[in-house]
């Protein structure tokens, strides 16, 4: 049975119920409301009981008139009740379809669902759990959306990423097959050169599916955020004194500890300094900053180099979101490394975010992690 019709029944139930107990109550408290009222009006009644005559009489003339005003009062009853029968009746067959429009709504929507199709958000402002499963209706429905777009977007993204380098090997092979290339060492080093893309976009896309899938392991130790730093940017100078990119870091004079997996803290901050140094251009600045604020330690990776539009900051942790697709894909780069950075610093109870005043301004990377101390 539907929820609109067992509403509507269970409404005409307590109307039932509650004329049967009007009924009812009436029924009995009438006849001697009845006898009450005519002994509080007794010397008038009395006097014109006594005039008419015997006591027989009297007790005629009352149940008389007890028995009309029984009757009158069920006939009052009566009527009152059918149209009471009606009018509620109706206002409760108005309820039940207003209490049940978003509920078939809901289902509507969810069969759209059901059928991969992304059905128009329900709209339903009350405050009631109805509102409220509406709105979580809502909210899961953009989600899956979301999630769609993405998946497709992963797809052709993935499939577009492995596109090009695998052309371009099939291009090498068949010229050198042809003899069109001359097989040198500039060639196969070319031919490396796009293996190592896709080597690197497959082991990107790892990385990625472990961390959505929150299985990214960390071995955590209390370790001293300085010596992560110090080790990373030791490694990256040389790339960065190729480009004349000046590397500066400003590090506190006492451990900042954290409890961290050094390898992966490592890998969020190599992703960090080679996003600077890819995005700046020769002649700028990049620089590392480390510092505590209460409890916190927090990582600045900052630089003068392209910068990021508002509009694109919010989505740059986003797999695949590349701000300017062709200039990072010719890099190399896969639009993967910020989001499982950002997955790598939440598992350490963490957060990242960027700031940029916008194109050209250059951007910086923040990170804060807790303060590990003795008593943590
Ligand atoms: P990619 O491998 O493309 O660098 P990331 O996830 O590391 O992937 O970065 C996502 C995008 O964020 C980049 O494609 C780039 O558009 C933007 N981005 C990241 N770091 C910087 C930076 N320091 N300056 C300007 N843009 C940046």
């Amino acid at each position: 049975m539907k929820l609109a019709a067992r509403l509507f029944i269970s409404y005409l139930i307590v109307i039932g119920v509650t004329l049967a107990i009007i009924a009812i109550t009436t029924a009995y408290t009438t006849p001697i409301n009845f006898t009450n009222q005519m002994m509080h009006s007794g010397p008038m009644m009395g006097g014109m009981m006594r005039g008419s005559g015997s006591a027989v009489i009297e007790d005629l003339i009352n149940e008389e008139i007890e028995a009309a005003v029984q009757d009158a009062v069920n006939k009052a009853l009566l009527r009152s009740s059918v149209v009471a029968i009606l009018v509620a009746g109706v206002i409760s067959l108005l309820i039940s379809q207003r209490i049940t429009r978003p509920i078939r709504h809901l289902a509507q929507a969810s069969q759209q669902l059901a059928i991969g199709q992304s059905p128009s958000a329900v709209t339903h402002h009350s405050t009631d759990e109805i509102g409220d499963l509406t709105r979580a209706f809502n909210q899961m429905a953009a989600s899956l959306a979301h999630t769609e777009t993405m998946r497709q977007q992963l797809i052709a993204d993935i499939s577009h990423e492995l596109k090009t380098p695998l052309a371009s090997i099939k291009g090498y092979m068949e010229g050198l097959q042809d003899g069109v290339i001359p097989a040198t060492d500039e060639t196969f080093t070319r031919i490396h050169h796009e293996a190592d893309r896709l080597q690197r976009l497959v082991h990107d896309l790892q990385e990625l599916s472990r961390a959505e899938a929150g299985q990214i392991l960390l071995e955590r130790q209390p370790l001293d955020l300085r010596t992560v730093i110090e080790t990373t940017t030791d490694w990256l100078k040389p790339q960065f004194e190729g480009k004349s990119i000046a590397l500066q870091q400003d590090l506190p004079m006492t451990p900042v500890q954290v409890l961290g997996d050094y390898d992966r803290l490592r890998q969020v901050l190599l992703n960090l300094l080679g996003n600077a140094l890819q995005y700046t251009p020769e002649g700028g600045t990049v620089s590392v900053k480390l510092g505590i604020e209460g409890h916190q330690a927090r990582l600045a990776v900052s630089d003068t180099g392209a910068g990021i539009a508002p509009e694109h900051l919010e989505r740059i942790f986003e797999r695949f979101y590349r701000v300017d697709k062709s200039r990072s894909r010719s890099s190399g780069g896969s639009g993967i490394g910020l989001t499982v950075s950002q997955h790598i610093v939440k598992a350490h109870d963490g957060i990242i975010h960027a700031e940029s005043p916008g194109n050209g301004l250059g951007s910086t990377f923040q990170i804060l992690l807790p303060i590990f101390t003795e008593t943590s």
